[in-house]
């Protein structure tokens, strides 16, 4: 019997934790290098969509990470009058579940360590060459068909590889807490609200908890503030929120980043491949940095299958063509969504009016182009409908 493909992974995040699982199940030697000392995430809400969805499911993890999280029935978008913009009911391929990241992390570690990955903490690579090699902090170097930096937005793999990068932070970052559950969030609906150059999106996580994000240019100190979360600011943005719901922000802990941008103008070199947010990090403006990071696994696994020693650089060019169309498209549109909700120039009306009497079905085909092609590896069980908005 021929030897196992050996794979080694810089980044124990999502992405990397996600590949190495999908491989290990197909018979590959996994490892995972976390420079952490543990695998953990921040501690937030993470919207999922169709394009994570059914990569768990093949994992087979999909219904311990929404066990007790919401599953979305509708997406709204409300304006800085209170108004309802766009009301949109989720179908199969566009179903948006809300589950802690925790649950996520947690839930991809298990399912890689149940594959046979072998999974090393406190391992952190500086650098990884294009005949497989990767070089550890530690002075010690490991082998392997195939090598890939999951090693997140600031990824020293990538830097460290003659790829030419475009990388920068936007001047629109956001800042995420989670809260009690109130009236206001009662129910199972995703709503953002925009407001100017202000976003909140409000998105029960669970029964008793709510994850609430404030987008907002950096510049706006009472906007970006996180301890506390500046309540009477976003009162007074959005005088029509209630007050209950007001009297809840500042009970979590809040987080926030800047938005982050990364493109690559090649996505692997020789035997070293890039994927997740060292790949492409996104503004999370549809919420599928994670989506794009899962099912581009997904699409690397499958041109993988049936590949040699030899083959697989030339199976990582295959990757790259096939998957990097809709990874630019859906980066683009994340760019596009950013600029129209944080960066407006005109007034709030004209936007409204705008986003009321777009063409819906081109926009959502476009926004959704991602969770449509997960859909190839979605089980056959449920026939596909495409969402069928005038
Ligand atoms: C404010 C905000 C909100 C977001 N919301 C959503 C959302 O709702 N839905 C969604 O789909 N996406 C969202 N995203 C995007 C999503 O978080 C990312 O796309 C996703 O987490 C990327 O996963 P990753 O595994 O590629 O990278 P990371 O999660 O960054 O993981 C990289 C891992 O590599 C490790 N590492 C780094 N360097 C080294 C090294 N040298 N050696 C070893 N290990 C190393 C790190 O410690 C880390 O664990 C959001 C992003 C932001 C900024």
């Amino acid at each position: 019997m021929a030897d196992a493909l050996t794979v080694e992974i810089a980044g124990g995040g999502i992405a990397g934790l996600t590949l190495a699982a999908l491989l290990a199940r197909r018979g590959w030697r996994a490892t995972v290098h976390e420079r952490d000392s543990a695998i953990r995430e921040v501690g937030s809400g993470l919207v999922i969509h169709n394009s994570s969805a059914v990569v768990f499911e093949e994992l087979g993890i999909l219904e311990h990470i929404v066990d007790g999280a919401t599953r979305f029935t509708r997406s709204r978008l409300i304006d800085g009058h209170g108004e309802l913009v766009t009301d949109k009911q989720l179908d199969a391929v566009s179903r948006m579940y809300n589950p802690l990241r925790s649950a996520v992390i947690n839930a991809v570690h298990e399912a890689a360590q149940q594959a046979g990955v072998e999974v090393l903490t406190g391992s952190h690579v500086l650098r990884a060459e294009a005949d497989g090699r990767l070089l550890l902090s530690d002075g010690s170097e490991r082998r392997a068909d195939l090598v890939v930096g999951a090693d997140g937005f600031h990824s020293q793999i990538r830097d460290g590889l003659p790829i030419p990068v475009s990388k920068r932070t936007l001047a629109t970052g956001c800042t995420r807490t989670v809260i009690p559950r109130g009236a206001y969030d009662a129910e199972n609906a995703f709503t953002e609200i925009w407001s100017g150059t202000n976003r909140l999106g409000i998105c029960p996580v669970s029964e008793t908890q709510t994850y609430v994000y404030f987008g907002c240019e950096q510049a706006n100190q009472r906007a970006s503030a996180t301890r506390p979360v500046d309540a009477a600011y976003w009162a007074e943005t959005y005088p029509f929120l209630p007050r209950e719901f007001i009297d809840r922000l500042d009970q979590g802990s809040a987080i926030r980043h800047l938005y982050p941008y990364v493109r690559c103008q090649r996505w692997s070199h020789g035997r070293v491949a890039l994927l997740g947010d060292a790949l492409h990090a996104l503004p999370p403006t549809l919420g599928q940095g994670v989506g794009l990071s899962v099912s581009n696994a997904r699409a690397l696994v499958e041109e993988l299958e049936g590949a040699d020693h030899r083959a697989i650089p030339e199976a990582l060019r295959g990757w790259e063509r096939s998957a990097r169309p809709l990874t630019d498209l859906t980066q683009d549109w994340s760019m596009r969504y950013e600029r129209l909700s944080s960066r407006w120039p005109g007034n709030e009306s004209a936007r409204s009016w705008m986003l009321k009497h777009l063409p819906r079905k081109r926009l959502n085909q476009r926004l959704g182009a991602i969770d449509q092609r997960a859909e190839r590896w979605a089980p056959a069980r449920r026939s596909v409908s495409v969402p069928q908005e005038g």
